[in-house]
């Protein structure tokens, strides 16, 4: 696997056209092969760009065959432009339900399921067109749309490096399209084997162009969603960005009926530090506290940086009895130390959805900040739970 890895990663650089950006790293190419690695939150902005893409591409075709009516009719004698017309009419009508804006929650396999119909629109055109061309001898204009219909598969392969596809994914989609259009001509019996290769041959090459244009679109997305997702200082994911996976989290644990905690946690006296030993201390003392909480928390768990030092655990599948589990080791450890050397500590609400009985994601956040501001009241280095159960560290000061 290894040297495979290496091998694709030594192709990149040496297609350098559209790979300028590529500095690899393994686990990179990982995400760009397969999506096993992809985060929800990546998974939801594929969706929505592919979704977007589909709805674009599919009102310009939707456009275009139906104009194509008119081209038809001078091309061909009355009897098969009238078959031509019908398939067009319901071609144009596939093509105009994918470019409606129905709404719908955007999931990855609703675009997948729609980039496979707005694909087999025009496949099936091509594989009618062959039927009805075979054994025909066209001349003139017949003759150049008869050949352009002959096209369509390439221009569908083409058509799919619009979107931003993992290797393993681009190649899924197009195996379909090989096979039909190597085959379609020997179906309607006018294919020689020869034919079929050199066809073959010729998408084969089309098609590893159009992978490495799906991968190096979802490179590019990859960065951007990481550039507007993650906050620069401490790396934790922006509030922007919380909130989206706060919401979507959310909405599943409703679904299961399964728990769904927050934990807001407000750093003690923290301006203290920035006053006493300036910006550049408090700074670190921020990017120290996302290393800490990182350690305490699962790796499933998502940390927001919700204000300037207050941040946001968001915890799905947790209840109370892995809260305290959590806290224990917080309220232990606490988030390193201050400059001069005492535990930085903080003031600590937790929420969680089913004892609270909460029905929105902005109470549960509401609740935590209540519930933090009550520690910060009461005493400062504490965490106030559900029923309001307070836990207070041995070391607090
Ligand atoms: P309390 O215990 O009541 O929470 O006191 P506090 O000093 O933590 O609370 P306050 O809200 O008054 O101050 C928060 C401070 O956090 C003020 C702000 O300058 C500082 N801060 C916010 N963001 C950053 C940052 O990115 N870097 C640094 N160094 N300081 C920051
Ligand atoms: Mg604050
Ligand atoms: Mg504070």
């Amino acid at each position: 696997m290894k040297e495979i890895l290496s091998m694709l990663n030594r192709l990149l650089e040496v297609l350098r056209i559209p790979f300028s950006v590529f500095r690899l790293s393994g686990e990179d190419l990982m995400q760009l092969l397969h999506a096993g690695g992809h985060s929800h939150y990546l998974s939801r902005h594929r969706a929505g760009l592919i979704i977007e893409r589909v709805r674009l591409v599919s009102a310009a075709f939707c456009l275009l065959t139906f104009a194509w009516i008119g081209l038809d009719f001078f091309a061909f004698e009355l009897k098969t432009w009238l078959i031509l017309v019908q398939l067009r009419l319901v071609s144009t009508t596939i093509f105009l339900l994918l470019a409606w804006r129905w709404d719908f929650e955007k999931h990855l396999r609703t675009g997948f399921i729609m980039m496979i119909m707005m694909m087999a629109n025009p496949l099936i055109f091509y594989g009618f067109a062959y039927g009805l061309f075979a054994g025909q001898a066209f001349t003139g204009v017949a003759h150049i749309v008869a050949t352009v219909y002959t096209m369509l598969p390439y221009i569908i392969i083409a058509g799919l490096s619009l979107f931003p596809l993992t290797a393993l994914e681009a190649v899924l989609f197009a195996l379909p399209i090989l096979a039909i259009t190597a085959f379609a001509p020997q179906f309607a019996g006018v294919g020689e084997v020869t034919d079929s290769i050199a066809t073959l041959w010729i998408l084969g090459l089309i098609l590893g162009v159009y992978i490495l244009a799906g991968m190096s679109q979802l490179h590019s997305m990859i960065s951007l969603v990481h550039q507007a997702s993650k906050d620069p200082l401490t790396d934790l994911l922006t509030r922007r960005t919380g909130t989206e996976i706060i919401d979507l989290y959310f909405r599943i644990s409703v679904l299961h009926n399964t728990p769904f905690s927050v934990i807001f946690f407000d750093l003690d006296h923290f301006k203290l530090i920035n006053d006493e030993y300036g910006h550049e201390a408090g700074d670190e003392a921020l990017r120290n506290t996302a290393k800490k909480l990182h350690e305490y928390l699962r790796r499933s768990d998502v940390i927001v940086r919700w204000g300037g030092e207050e941040m946001v655990a968001v915890l799905p599948n947790t209840n109370m009895d892995g809260i305290k589990l959590i806290l224990n080791r917080v309220l232990k450890d606490w988030l390193g130390n201050r400059p001069d050397g005492t535990p930085l500590t903080a003031s600590i609400g937790v929420a969680e959805r089913i004892s609270d009985t909460i029905d929105d994601w902005p109470e549960l956040i509401e609740m935590a900040d209540k519930r933090m501001y009550a520690a910060k009241k009461s005493g400062r280095a504490r965490a106030i739970l559900c029923g309001e159960e307070v836990m207070v560290s041995d070391q607090a000061s």
